[in-house]
């Protein structure tokens, strides 16, 4: 064990280099398979140190029990010696050399992971004013021109507004649509990306809602005010596009080793209980104390003040392909669990009705894992939302977050229908 701790120690030093060079020449993504609870525990401890940057973790977490609820029926079971979750870890060859030295099995997924980020940059700003398309990724600057685009050419169904401001002082704006008045007492539907900044299919997707909400005709926009932030994080998505492609967290900067919050582990709800770190260096640091960055008080701020209006909840992130309801920092269920199990279901019928593909649906610790402190978990728990989902959105782990632009207008296009069941089903329209 001693061996094992000084070898960690040694790699933070180089890992801390490498992550802030920002350039992935030699990175892969491998697929590690944990055959033992030693080896489980590892690669929990060297993600919670902040020596792993883990893509995905295996199903079930570190091998916690898992409850799944389905058919109307709850089922525990327990994982089992032998089933352990494979697990997706960014590693540079020196990495891969200390995972292989400690005995772990694992399958390259990319073994060129600078290539991949090149042909997600392609084309960028290129866009001219408004003009956005979904065959390529956007940048900050492009998305917001979008939606001020948007709104100086309709100023009777669109507005511009910011939810608050970033550590770095960008504005976290969003668009308010709404058609045919009412816009103070109508039911809210509110729908967030890019909490975590390296998933650039999430705003993507958030901003094709726009485009999709403007050309809608089945009333969504008479019955509801719909709020869309594409970037909840607009310091760690502009990162992303000029220093490091892979950048997950906020860019809050506290200490001199390592910047930046996990903002999906930095609600108020059951905070840093579980599936979250309080090292600074970890990709799921959960922060200081509770609500410690302006871009998850900018949330809770818009849900206190506009509490009991608010019908549904919906924050996209990648990926995995699932379709998830609270909660995750426990293995109990909301009461409602049925009534949202059933929008779940349909919800996921009608994406994979548009181009076939698969998601799971159910709470988030039964067919995920236990986290603490997400944004799901606290718009729920604390403000009572009735309608709450995560949908991580595509793929299942073969680009992961180096999504090629090719699946972009796909991943819209499904996902859209989603979101149109999820709302009208909240509506009760
Ligand atoms: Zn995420």
């Amino acid at each position: 064990m001693k061996l094992f701790s000084a070898s960690l120690l040694c790699f933070l030093v180089s890992w801390v280099t490498c992550a802030s060079a920002g350039r992935y020449e030699g990175f892969q993504v491998l697929r590690v398979s944990p055959r033992k609870d030693v080896e489980t525990k590892l690669l929990e401890r060297m993600e919670q140190e902040g020596y792993l940057d883990v893509f995905r973790r295996g199903r079930g977490g570190w091998g916690s029990p898992r409850l799944g609820a389905r058919d109307g029926r709850l089922v525990t079971r327990f994982c089992s010696p032998v089933m352990y979750g494979s697990v997706d870890v960014l590693v540079d060859k020196a990495k891969a050399k200390l995972l292989a030295d400690f005995g772990l099995k694992s399958d390259t997924l990319l073994s060129d992971v600078d290539r991949l980020v090149e042909n997600q940059m392609r084309g960028r700003g290129q866009v001219r004013y408004g003009n956005v398309t979904w065959d390529r990724y956007n940048t900050l600057e492009e998305i917001y021109d979008y939606m001020d685009h948007i709104a100086s050419e309709h100023p009777d169904v669109a507005t511009v507004f910011s939810l608050g401001k970033t550590w770095e002082g960008r504005d976290i704006k969003a668009l308010r649509l709404t058609r045919d008045g009412d816009e103070d007492t109508k039911p809210i539907v509110f729908l967030d990306a890019g909490f975590h900044a390296r998933e650039w299919i999430a705003p993507a997707v958030a901003s094709y809602t726009f485009h999709s909400l403007m050309h809608d005709a089945t009333g969504l926009l008479s019955s509801a005010v719909w709020v869309v932030a594409p970037s909840m994080n607009p310091d760690g998505y502009e990162y992303t596009w000029t220093g490091d492609r892979l950048w997950r967290k906020t860019r809050s900067n506290r200490t001199s080793v390592c910047k930046g919050v996990d903002p999906n582990r930095n609600f108020d709800f059951h905070w840093m209980e579980v599936g979250a770190s309080d090292n600074p260096c970890s990709e799921i640091y959960a922060g200081p104390s509770a609500l410690s960055e302006p871009e998850t008080m900018a949330l809770a701020d818009y849900m206190e003040a506009h509490r009991g209006r608010v019908k549904a909840y919906l924050t996209l992130h990648s990926y995995s392909q699932l379709f998830m309801y609270p909660f995750g920092h426990t293995l109990d269920l909301p009461e409602d669990w049925e009534e949202l199990d059933r929008v779940a279901k349909l919800a996921v019928e009608a994406l994979t009705a548009v181009h076939g593909t698969e998601y799971e649906y159910g709470s988030c610790s039964s067919i995920l894992y236990l986290d603490a402190g997400s944004s799901r978990d606290y718009v729920k728990g604390v403000v009572e939302v009735p309608y709450v989902y995560t949908i991580e959105l595509r793929d299942q782990g073969y680009y992961g977050f180096l999504l090629p632009p090719e699946q972009i207008l796909p991943t819209c296009e499904e996902t859209w229908e989603a979101i149109r069941v999820a709302a009208k089903e909240a509506l009760a329209l």
